[in-house]
Order: C-alpha cells, then sequence, then structure tokens
C-alpha cells in the first residue's frame, strides 16, 4: 500500500533512530532527527568504543534496505567461542554450522556510517539540540540548551522515540494512566578494557573468535577491531568478596587480573591505569507498555525496552522492530493507528521474551558454571545435539542464527529445559549419561513435546 509522506521527528541518533530514518525516508517521509550529543562523527575516538555482536535478525534488517554490504565492511565474523580457564589451554567452540557467525563492530563506527546512509537518504540531522517535553496529542517536541531556559516547539505528524533506556519520549508516556513500567539493574556492573594491537598490527588473540574468560559469578569478554585491537569488557559484581568495590588501588586491581586473568594481565600495558581510569557502567532491564499514543507518538529499540546484554541482541531486538514496523506500514498504509496498534501487539511478546532469554543467560553465566549437575547437563545436551542436531537446536542458534521468533526461541528453550529436567531425574545419570537408554529417553520426551 502506498504511504502519503508525512513530517516524522525521530528523537535520539543511535543505531536504532538512524536506521528507521533510512526506513522512513525510503517510503518518501521527512525526516529530521534530533540528538542531544554532538555529531557523532566529529567526535575523536578510536575506533575503540564499545564492541557489539551484530547475528541474523541486524543483517536482516539492513539487507531489507540494502546496506548490509556497507556495514559487513566494519566488522569481523567470529564463528565461534575461544574458552579461555584458569591454568588451561584455550579452546574453541564452533557457533554452529557452517558460515554462521557473529560480527563483531564498533558501535561508534557503525554509529557514524548510519548517520551517513541516513543522511545520504535525505534525513535532516541536528544535533546538540535535546528534547525536554514532547506533547504527545499534537506531537509537539521541545527542545532547548537547559531544562529551565528557553525551549523551541517545533509540530510534526508522527514522533518516534529511539532515544534510549532513559527515553524522554517514554517518561512523557509514563505519566498518563494506564502505562506500565519496571526498571531492574543487576548487580553486576562492567567496565571497558583494551587488548592493543601487535607492534604489526595484528591482533594479539585468535580474530575471528568470540573471547570468553568465565569465573563463575564475573566474566571477562574481548571482541576483535579491525585496527588489531581487542574491546574487552569485564563483567564484576558492584559488591562482596570479588568485586568492583574491592578494586580501588592499582595494586587490588593487579593482583585480580595476575589471580584471575593472567593472560590478559600481559596484553594490556596499563591495565591497572586504564581500570581505574574507565568508568564502571550498570545494566538494566527495562519494560513498558503500551510503546505508541494514538496514531501520534510510538517507542523503538531500547527506549521501549532494555535488556542485559548477555545474549548479544539489544541492537538486533532494536532493528528488527524497524523491520516488522515496514511490513506493517506496507498492510496498512495511511492509517497509522493500527500500525501502531499492531506494531506493539507484534513486537511487545517478542521483547519480553529476549528480556527473559538474556536474563537467564547472566543467572546461566553467573551462577551456575560452577554447578557439576548443571556442567553435566549441558554435556548431555550437546552429546544429543551432535548426533540429532535437527532435533536439538541449542537456544542461542535458535536467538542468534534464526529469525523464527523470539517468544518462540523462548518456549523452545522451556520444552528443552522440561525435558532435561526428567533426564536429570534418571537414577545414577553421572554413570548412564553417555548410555543408549538416556539417548531414546530423549527421543521419546521430544515426540511428546508440542514445543520440540
Ligand atoms: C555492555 C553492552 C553490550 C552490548 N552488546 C550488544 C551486542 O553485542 N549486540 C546487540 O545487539 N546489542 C548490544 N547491546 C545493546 C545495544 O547497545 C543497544 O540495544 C542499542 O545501542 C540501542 O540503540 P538505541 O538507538 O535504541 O539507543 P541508544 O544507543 O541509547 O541511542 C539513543 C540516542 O538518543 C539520544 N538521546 C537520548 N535522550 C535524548 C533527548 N532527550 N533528546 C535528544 N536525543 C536524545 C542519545 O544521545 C543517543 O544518541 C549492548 C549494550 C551494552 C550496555
Amino acid at each position: 500500500m502506498t504511504q502519503t509522506p508525512k513530517n516524522i521527528a525521530i528523537i535520539g541518533s543511535g543505531l536504532v533512530g538512524s536506521l528507521l530514518a533510512i526506513y522512513l525516508r525510503k517510503l518518501g517521509h521527512h525526516i529530521t532527527v534530533y540528538d542531544r550529543r554532538r555529531d557523532i562523527r566529529n567526535v575523536e575516538f578510536s575506533g575503540r568504543s564499545i564492541n557489539l555482536a551484530m547475528s541474523n535478525r541486524g543483517w536482516k534488517a539492513l539487507r531489507e534496505v540494502g546496506i548490509e554490504d556497507h556495514i559487513k565492511e566494519l566488522g569481523i565474523p567470529m564463528d565461534k567461542r575461544a574458552i579461555h580457564l584458569v591454568g588451561q589451554p584455550e579452546y574453541y567452540q564452533k557457533y554452529g554450522k557452517e558460515k554462521e557467525a557473529i560480527w563483531s563492530i564498533s558501535r561508534g563506527v557503525l554509529n557514524r556510517k548510519m548517520i551517513d546512509l541516513a543522511e545520504a537518504e535525505g534525513a535532516v540531522f541536528r544535533f546538540e539540540e535535546k528534547v525536554w517535553d514532547v506533547d504527545l496529542v499534537e506531537a509537539k517536541i521541545y527542545t532547548g540548551a537547559t531544562e529551565k531556559g528557553r525551549w523551541e516547539e517545533y509540530a510534526y505528524d508522527i514522533v518516534f522515540g529511539c532515544d534510549g533506556a532513559f527515553s524522554r519520549v517514554r517518561h512523557k508516556m509514563q505519566r498518563r494512566s494506564r502505562f506500565d513500567y519496571s526498571q531492574d539493574f543487576i548487580d553486576v556492573g562492567y567496565k571497558e578494557l583494551t587488548i592493543p594491537a601487535n607492534e604489526d598490527g595484528t591482533h594479539k588473540l585468535d580474530k575471528y573468535s568470540f573471547h570468553i574468560w568465565p569465573r563463575g559469578k564475573f566474566m571477562f569478554i574481548a571482541m576483535p577491531n579491525l585496527d588489531g585491537s581487542f574491546t574487552c569488557t569485564l563483567f564484576l559484581p558492584f559488591e562482596g568478596d570479588i568485586s568492583f568495590e574491592k578494586l580501588r588501588t592499582k595494586e587490588e586491581v593487579k593482583k585480580f587480573f595476575n589471580s584471575y586473568f593472567p593472560s590478559v594481565s600481559q596484553a594490556i600495558e596499563d591495565l591497572s591505569s586504564d581500570f581505574l581510569k574507565n568508568p564502571t557502567s550498570a545494566l538494566v532491564t527495562m519494560k513498558c507498555y503500551p510503546w505508541t499514543y494514538m496514531d501520534k507518538v510510538a517507542l523503538v529499540g531500547d527506549s521501549a525496552h532494555a535488556v542485559v546484554p548477555f545474549y548479544g541482541q539489544g541492537m538486533n531486538a532494536g532493528f528488527e522492530d524497524i523491520y516488522a514496523l515496514n511490513k506493517i506500514i506496507g498492510q496498512y498504509g495511511d492509517d497509522w493507528l493500527s500500525i501502531f496498534k499492531e506494531y506493539q501487539t507484534e513486537r511487545k511478546p517478542n521483547a519480553d521474551a529476549i528480556a527473559e532469554l538474556s536474563y537467564r543467560n547472566f543467572m546461566e553465566m553467573s551462577s551456575m558454571t560452577a554447578d557439576p549437575r548443571f556442567i553435566l547437563q549441558k554435556k548431555i545436551e550437546k552429546r544429543f545435539s551432535q548426533k540429532h542436531p535437527e532435533k536439538w537446536i541449542p537456544v542461542y542458534s535458535r536467538v542468534t542464527f534464526s529469525e523464527r521468533s523470539y517468544v518462540e526461541a523462548l518456549a523452545y528453550g522451556d520444552a528443552q529445559e522440561e525435558v532435561m529436567a526428567q533426564i536429570m531425574r534418571t537414577p545414577n545419570i553421572e554413570e548412564v549419561w553417555e548410555s543408549e537408554e538416556v539417548e531414546q529417553k530423549i527421543l521419546e520426551l521430544i515426540s511428546k513435546s508440542k514445543s520440540l
């Protein structure tokens, strides 16, 4: 169905705002994007900002508007995990089938490129213009230098809030009756560090791996950059015996890394100075509903659903919102009321599902990796999946390498858990886990399950 061009404001020039600008320009709308920040293309950074893993859902959304190849030039495919355990040589776990990979991309570099591409499509960007207030009924926005200073008023047909987890647009919607909202911080924070390139520009670790140093309640990860460096993240509890609050001096930091991450300790020259200099950030799950107001305002991306990053899906989910929205626009033409209704009805359960999956992955990584029964369960699953790959697709693959809905992936994961709960109740499972009998029992339980 065709669309009558509208005057549309997008609040936020992050990854989601700039991709939405490209989609809406392609439909012929007039787009102005507002951001409170300076133009990221003029901000000095070494290209080593936070890294993101782009997976199938993200690529699908980029492909739809013909920019997948431009973005692939900025990334490095990681087709396996490299796992670093204390006192053991690193070992590799392929993600899945041939060619299945997640891509490491610097968020800053990606954002710059997306803004360039949106501008080339004719979107207008207004930086250093913070939106302080929104008139939901009239689709008007109010911008200005300070909250108390003079504001400019701009009227639009539609306003999209792509202004992230602490969205102002959503804040305005929150003040309405029957608006559901929740925000949950986890007790683990994160800090970014960098492993620099070798002198000849090569990578110090395997370039095509997602590196992970799991340590029970905390872990360290590293993703490759094109310049030979790795962007690393330490996830660690804020408080407790081993925590950020216990790492206040250079000596404490050195001792911590030497004990738990000796290889990292050697790879980063100024580790303790970098550690003390770089900020410690918090992680939040944010849920809300509704995501839209009449045919005037809609939330997309983190402003509608922020998730903890343990599945690497936040941006991918935001991009999938846009892909879904575009399909719905195709069905309803100018009927924006129906478009927004359908959009939130379709996407909200999926956002909740990826929030749940992401949180579970955090629990799994943080508390269960040391539990021998949990490790045994994972061994049984892996053995079975290798023998019957078509009957047991790991949930990670469902989420990361398929385009089936997050809701389905969650239901599939729950059904697998039910099967495994029964298997783990088998007497002497520790001794018989590799037996034909256990394999047959799994096959039988799968055949009885509705979701598998
Ligand atoms: C540690 C970590 C690792 C992650 N790893 C991954 C990963 O591997 N894969 C993945 O898919 N996702 C990952 N994510 C999630 C991903 O970063 C987010 O989902 C994504 O950046 C959300 O994009 P967005 O455009 O919705 O919001 P944001 O990136 O937050 O952008 C919001 C924009 O709005 C602007 N803005 C805010 N308020 C206003 C205002 N009042 N007026 C004007 N402008 C405003 C901001 O300046 C910003 O430019 C990770 C997140 C974290 C924290």
